[in-house]
């Protein structure tokens, strides 16, 4: 009997999860079948990505953009809509099983909720709707029975070691991280660096947004939180270690002592399929890993003086409520004000700080205070900025 095909939706399709998603899909024809991709600006690549996948759904979220699409398209038998609405729509398709959530930031919260309401499976890429939302997100998902499986590599290394493991109790995790390309740096340093300089990561090809927050250690800081909503861990349970080569993607540590870790090359393209293939493993001619290139792994503690914003995540972990989403919002505008030169490096921790400070506190948010929550923070972060 012919296998049925997963039905694929991708959010965020012209990203860099979002064509590495495609590339996977495209190597195993047999496996997926590809019913909507969406992208924000980027007209001509989902153009050119609709042409070649033939979906049914295309969206952009960008309303200006509808109409170069539209056109484009026109003599297909494609859909092509426009605006936020659109992107929940896509993520909510009767016929779709999953989607995957590759879009960059807190746009990714509406959509991820329409999605895990109308019963599909998600493999989450966008960490940050677990960081504003996790509480709300996991609560809902356990409700509608939907998995929400991880495509982040180190949550991806801790799915796969919790695999077969059934109900044994995690002492704790261990969420490895690179230290992006400025560690051992000092402050004086780390004071002039340029943009040029942030967006270089020693191991991996990523979004500008996830590169920055790589070398702040803000995306190390965001994965704490991501793990604890994923695993359902206190947050004690929770450690970083800093491991340069990222050939041991992470590790869970049980109460008998015994560590498993995950390892392999840093590819994203692994953890994509796994996700998307769940419990499935299919064949792959990724690259493999050889110990011979790697006589030592090492291992450090990370920095939290001079890379604050791992310590403020740690911190709003703690205090809950409101201040995970405080810290993602703030972290967005000062992100892209450092990639518009208006701001220095360690300045990004300064205003993340300032908005955990500055803005209510709230212990149980509900999704309008989420909502609320963010808008103020956006606006508190761009004064504090300008
Ligand atoms: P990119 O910036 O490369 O891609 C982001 C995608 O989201 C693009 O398709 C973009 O469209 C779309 N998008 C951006 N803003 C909006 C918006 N407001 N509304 C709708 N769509 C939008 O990001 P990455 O692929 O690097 O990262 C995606 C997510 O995956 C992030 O949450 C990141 O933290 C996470 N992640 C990424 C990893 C990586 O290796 N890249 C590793 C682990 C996690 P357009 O192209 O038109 O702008």
């Amino acid at each position: 009997m012919e296998k049925l095909k997963k039905k694929i939706t991708i959010l965020g399709s012209t990203g860099s999860i979002g064509t590495q998603a495609l590339e996977v899909i495209e190597a195993n024809p047999d496996h997926f079948e590809l019913e909507a991709i969406t992208a924000n600006e980027n007209a001509d690549l989902l153009i050119k990505q609709a042409i070649r996948f033939k979906p049914n759904l295309v969206v952009i979220a960008n309303e200006d953009k509808y109409q170069q699409v539209f056109e484009a398209l026109d003599r297909l038998d494609i859909k092509v809509y426009a605006g936020e609405s659109a992107l929940c729509h896509a993520a909510e398709l009767e016929e779709v099983d999953v989607v995957l959530t590759a879009l960059v930031g807190y746009a990714g919260l509406k959509p991820t909720l329409r999605a895990i309401e109308a019963g599909k499976a998600i493999a989450l890429a966008n960490k940050e709707t677990l960081v504003v939302a996790g509480e709300l997100v996991t609560t809902l998902a356990k409700k509608k029975r939907v998995p929400i499986l991880p495509v982040d590599s180190e949550h991806s290394a801790i799915f796969q070691c919790l695999t077969g493991e059934f109900d044994n109790p995690i002492e704790k995790i261990i969420l490895t991280a690179s230290g992006g390309p400025f560690r051992g740096k000092g402050r004086g340093f780390l004071t002039r660096v340029k943009k040029e300089q942030a967006l270089k990561h020693p191991n991996w090809d990523m979004g500008a947004k996830i590169t920055i927050d790589s070398a702040s250690l803000m995306n190390k800081g965001l994965e704490v939180i991501e793990a604890k909503w994923l695993f359902g861990l206190r947050d004690e349970q929770i450690e970083v270690v800093v491991h340069p080569q990222s050939i041991i993607h992470s590790m869970v540590q049980f109460e008998d002592g015994s560590i498993k870790a995950q390892m392999g090359l840093p590819d994203m393209k692994l953890p994509i399929q796994y996700a998307l293939t769940y419990p499935e493993r299919l064949k792959t001619n990724f690259p493999r890993f050889d110990f011979m290139d790697y006589p030592s792994l090492t291992f450090e503690k990370p920095d939290l003086e001079t890379f604050k914003n791992l310590a403020l995540s740690f911190e709003a972990l703690k205090k809950g409520g409101n201040q995970p989403c405080i810290l993602n919002a703030a972290n967005e505008i000062a992100v892209s004000k450092f990639l518009e030169d208006q701001i220095g490096f360690l300045e990004m921790s300064d205003v993340v700080e300032s908005c955990l400070n500055k803005i209510s506190y709230i212990s149980t948010p509900n999704f309008d205070d989420y909502v609320e929550t963010d808008k103020e923070t956006r606006i508190l972060a761009t004064e504090l900025i300008n």
